[in-house]
């Protein structure tokens, strides 16, 4: 006989990890309300020409822009690798979808519009609903304080719920390269978050820091317009400037050594420039200020804990969750496994062990993580084993394990675009993989999509 319980549970966010989650918790027969202070659904991949009015976002008090996509952003992996198991990220054949494989950010959104409205979670959603505050109470349960968006202070609206889980996104808060002499130096900053497109930095000497894909992307894409580009980075050795292939204003240094008054930033390199903007591709801070937990989870420099195998804190468990915290990884599918796990546990169908047995497992990993040499702000970062964590998550679901070719896929375009850092979204060489990928997608769906993707696979 089944002891599965059915829970009331709010999920915070709608993006694409709030979606996973309500899909999968909704599926396993709990009730789910999703707080989404946007008025549609899709988080990240909701692109609008709108800046904060602090470049650098530092300002706490400033309206909040949520995404960081900039107008000409083009996935980083290929749809397939992307898409979540159970709705294939397909090329569809209408006139106003984006069949690349490697898409716009468009297609992207109307992806997890279409995921949303296969599953039905829109009806689930409050949209142009923000939450402000979620607090235990002494009976257990969870409150969670929310507000219509534009509406006074005094009208948020308290509730219930025995289960929260937090789908809030972190690519918003932007973190600041530490610059010494930065305060006195006379020229403009600017995070990564605010930037839309080249424009502004026309004949500007910019300096940009950061070596991550927005870098790359955006450090090319200013080039076309840019007088120079300078970019620093901690990845880059001591050695003399040099001029990146194919480009004749764009130079690699190490990491600033300091701004200077004059307006001239050094490099440790010894090469000195006169610049005007200092960009800064620095990536994001874990934020959740709606959150309140007497100090239980704490983001300790970019480190959110504790937290068992990144989603639950071990004596909050279960009725508190985290989904998509982990970074350099395929998210999407990864979301979906996170939520299984969380709705399965919810439920009792699936169990955790008990918050002792937690916290050893969570003290072992940041020890490892020590003796490792890794510092604490890549505590989220599964490069090398996001498959094998997916994996042990799916083992605990009872679901299959990931497929081989999207192992290899992530592989392939990883390689690929240290190749070919210009074209990888246009040239490749896993065909193979993608003729894998579109049989087993035919496998889960029959729709006319697949069917002439296969076609034009010759298959
Ligand atoms: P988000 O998409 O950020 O969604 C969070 C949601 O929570 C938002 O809708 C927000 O409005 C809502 N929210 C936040 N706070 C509150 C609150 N207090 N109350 C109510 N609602 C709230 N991933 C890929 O797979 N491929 C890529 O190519 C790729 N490129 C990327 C490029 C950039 C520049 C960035 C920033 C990210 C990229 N990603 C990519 C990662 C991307 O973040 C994930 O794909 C995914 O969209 C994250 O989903 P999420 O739901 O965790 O967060």
């Amino acid at each position: 006989m089944s002891t599965a319980v059915a829970r009331d549970v709010a999920v915070i966010g709608a993006g694409a990890a709030g979606l996973a989650a309500a899909r999968q918790l909704r599926r396993e027969g709990h009730s789910v309300v999703v707080f989404e202070r946007e008025s549609l659904v899709g988080g990240t991949w909701i692109y609008t020409n709108n800046t904060e009015p602090d470049p650098l976002g530092i300002d706490p008090t400033r309206p909040v822009v949520h995404s960081s996509l900039y107008a000409s952003l083009r996935t980083n992996l290929p749809r397939e690798a992307m898409s979540f198991k159970e709705y294939p990220f397909v090329a569809k054949r209408t006139g106003h979808r984006d069949p690349r494989r490697f898409p716009g950010h468009k297609e992207v959104l109307e992806y997890l519009k279409d995921y949303a409205s296969e599953f039905g979670i829109g009806e689930l959603v409050r949209f142009e609903t923000e939450v402000n505050r979620v607090w235990q109470r002494e009976n257990g349960k969870w409150e969670v304080r929310s507000r219509k968006r534009g509406g006074e202070e005094e009208e948020h609206m308290d509730e219930a719920f025995d289960a929260v889980v937090v789908c809030n996104g972190h690519y918003s808060e932007p973190r600041i390269a530490h610059i010494p002499g930065v305060d006195r130096w006379p020229g403009k900053q600017i995070h990564s978050h605010n930037y839309r497109v080249p424009e502004p930095f026309r004949n500007q000497v910019v300096v940009l820091i950061g070596s991550a894909a927005s870098a790359v992307d955006i450090s090319r894409e200013i080039a076309s317009v840019a007088n120079q580009v300078h970019i620093a980075s901690r990845s880059t050795s001591n050695q003399e400037a040099v001029m990146v292939p194919g480009y004749d204003n764009i130079r690699l240094h190490p990491m600033i050594e300091r701004a200077h008054e004059d307006g001239t930033i050094s490099f440790p390199n010894g090469f000195k420039i006169a610049a005007d903007i200092i960009l800064h591709c620095t990536g994001y801070k874990y934020h959740f200020p709606f959150l309140h937990t007497k100090g239980i989870v704490t983001v300790d420099d970019n480190r959110v804990g504790p937290l068992y195998k990144h989603v639950f804190p071990p004596s909050l468990s279960p009725w508190l969750s985290f989904v998509g915290l982990p970074f350099k990884t395929a998210p999407f599918p990864q979301f979906e496994l996170q939520s299984k796990w969380i709705a399965g546990i919810l439920s009792g169908r699936i169990l955790l062990p008990s918050a002792e047995e937690m916290t050893k497992d969570i003290e072992a990993f940041y020890s490892s993580l020590q003796t490792s040499g890794i510092p604490k702000p890549y505590t989220h970062n599964l490069t090398g084993y996001q498959f094998e964590y997916n994996d042990w998550i799916a083992a605990q679901c009872g679901c299959r394990k990931t497929e081989e070719w999207r192992k290899k896929m992530y592989s392939a375009t990883s390689l690929n675009r240290q190749v070919r850092p210009e074209t990888y979204r246009d040239e490749w060489e896993d065909e193979d993989l993608v003729l894998e990928a579109y049989q087993d997608f035919k496998k889960q769906i029959s729709c006319k999509d697949v069917s002439l993707q296969l076609h034009d696979l010759n298959i």
